[in-house]
Order: structure tokens, then C-alpha cells, then sequence
């Protein structure tokens, strides 16, 4: 799907097994910028999505060699997966924020520390990697095109939130929790400050996040309003569960927010569980946004 005159986006479906046999069904979305010099990704998806993306890149008149850079918004498997494959074909560079750096140079380290079910299967393996992006930063990709670097930590800690200047399109990467779904952030108030540095941002004109549809115009910043405003949904929900019981067992407060939330309890997960126990470190406050 062609968003502006050089941005492309490619969904791409996948499923988590959560045990014993939930199947959970995501998808994620890979971006592409054609420049005149080069096609330059954000993020892989899983492994096996160089499928669809390649596809993509020979249906749309450029050829894989042309594959010059893949900047990743963060580490995590589905942005991931199948980064050190597209990098085998086509000797490309990998950019991120160095707040992650070891997580992808080093993936079962990853798998260790942020344990999800079938991590092997989602990823194809460890990546070196040649530039890293720090906030603030314009990155020029030497075809008239600039990028901007926004961190915007919280999802995890090198986050990074990409905005192509002059077009105005902001990839935000899982940055933003997307109402109703599953939340998943490991510091809330890194959250909340990162969504309002992206709510300062004027001009969006194409919101581009992972998780969620891409969303344009006045749709933008309903986005990240909204996304604020499902913080604050569940920290009164996390707050009032909680009252009696200040240490409670993470994954049966997983379960009971779930309930509270609408969500299917048989997709209750230990990410899942730590984004709500993420919000106990703020129980003093009401009011998080
Ligand atoms: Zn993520």
C-alpha cells in the first residue's frame, strides 16, 4: 500500500502460541522509503516476512539489491525477525538506538531476558549493527530525504520514533498502546512523556505505527490522544484492583485486568502481566497523563 509519494507499507500476519495452546493472532507492520538512492526500511516483521517484502519491492518496479538500510524503531522479535536475513541478501546497513543495541546483536540474550513463546521461530537470528540513531538527531539518507529521531521509550527502552521531514510522516513503532488491545510497555511514565513529546510534534500528516492502521490528518493526533487517555483507562483499572492487595501474583492481575479490559483471558501473558505491574511504581498518583 502507497502512502505518499515515497512511503510504502506492508502488513504482515503472525501468531503467537501462548501456552498451553492459545493461538494469539497479530500483525505488524514494515514501511518502506523509496528514495532515488536506495530502499530504506522500518523494520523487518518476523522471519519470513523478506517474503512479502521483497514481493512488494519487485512488484513495485524497485529490485531487492536496492534494499540500502533497515532502521529498526526498537528490538522486539516482530520488528525484528527477519532483519539479519534481508541483511544476508543485500549486505545492507542496520541502524538503531543504542539503548538496544545488544539485544539484537545478541538475540538469546534477548530471548533470556524478555522471554516470549516460540522467540526462535519469530526471529532469524543476531544482526550486527553499523549506525546508531540518538534522539534529536536528523539523519539525511542522501537523496533529498531527512529523517528525524524522536526516543520514545517506554514500550522499551531504545524505542525510537522516526519522522520523515518535509512529508510529514511519523513511523512511531509500538510507541503508542492502541485501545482494547493487549497493552504492552514496560515503564508507563516513559510512556506517557514520549506520547506527549510526539503530541508536540505540529503537521503530522501520516501517523505509521507497528501494531495499529496507518491513520492521516486530523486522525493523528486523535491516535495518540487516544492512546494516552487507554494509560490512564488502565491505571484506574490497575489502582482499584490492586487496593486490597499492593503485591499482587503479576499474572492473575494479568487475568483480572483482562476481564476488566474486555480482553480474552485466555490470552492473559507474562508480557501482558508486566505492563500492568508496570503501573504499581506510579500508586501514589491518580492521574498519570
Ligand atoms: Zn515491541
Amino acid at each position: 500500500m502507497q502512502i505518499n509519494k515515497h512511503v510504502h507499507a506492508i502488513k504482515v500476519p503472525f501468531y503467537i502460541v501462548n501456552p498451553p495452546r492459545t493461538i494469539i493472532e497479530r500483525s505488524v507492520y514494515v514501511y518502506l522509503i523509496y528514495g532515488t538512492n536506495g530502499v530504506f526500511l522500518i523494520d523487518t516483521g518476523v522471519a519470513s516476512a523478506e517474503t512479502a517484502i521483497f514481493d512488494y519491492i519487485r512488484k513495485t518496479e524497485r529490485r531487492v539489491e536496492d534494499i540500502s538500510m533497515i532502521i529498526q524503531t526498537h528490538s522486539h522479535p516482530d520488528h525484528i525477525g527477519a532483519t539479519r536475513t534481508i541483511k544476508g541478501e543485500t549486505a545492507c546497513a542496520v541502524a538503531m538506538h543504542p539503548a538496544e543495541k545488544h539485544w539484537l546483536e545478541n538475540v538469546q540474550l534477548q530471548a533470556e531476558e524478555r522471554p516470549i513463546p516460540g522467540f526462535d521461530s519469530l526471529v532469524s537470528g543476531p544482526v550486527a549493527v553499523n549506525r546508531l540513531l540518538e534522539d534529536g538527531e536528523v539523519f539525511d539518507l542522501g537523496c533529498g530525504l531527512k529523517l528525524k529521531i524522536f526516543h520514545t521509550p517506554g514500550h522499551s527502552k531504545g524505542s525510537i520514533s522516526i519522522l520523515l521531514l518535509g512529508y510529514m510522516a511519523l513511523f512511531s513503532g509500538d510507541a503508542i498502546p492502541v485501545p482494547n488491545e493487549m497493552p504492552v510497555y514496560e515503564d508507563v511514565k516513559a510512556s506517557v512523556a514520549s506520547i506527549k513529546k510526539l503530541m508536540a510534534v505540529s503537521d503530522i500528516r501520516h501517523l505509521l505505527p507497528a501494531w495499529d492502521e496507518p491513520a492521516k490528518g486530523g486522525e493523528v493526533y486523535k491516535r495518540l490522544d487516544a492512546g494516552l487517555n487507554y494509560l490512564q483507562k488502565i491505571h484506574e483499572i490497575v489502582l482499584s484492583l490492586t487496593k486490597k492487595d499492593p503485591e499482587p501474583d503479576p499474572m492473575e492481575l494479568c487475568r483480572q485486568a483482562f476481564t476488566e479490559l474486555g480482553l480474552p483471558i485466555e490470552t492473559a501473558n507474562p508480557i501482558a502481566a508486566k505492563s500492568f505491574m508496570a503501573h504499581l511504581k506510579l500508586r501514589n498518583k491518580k492521574s498519570i497523563i
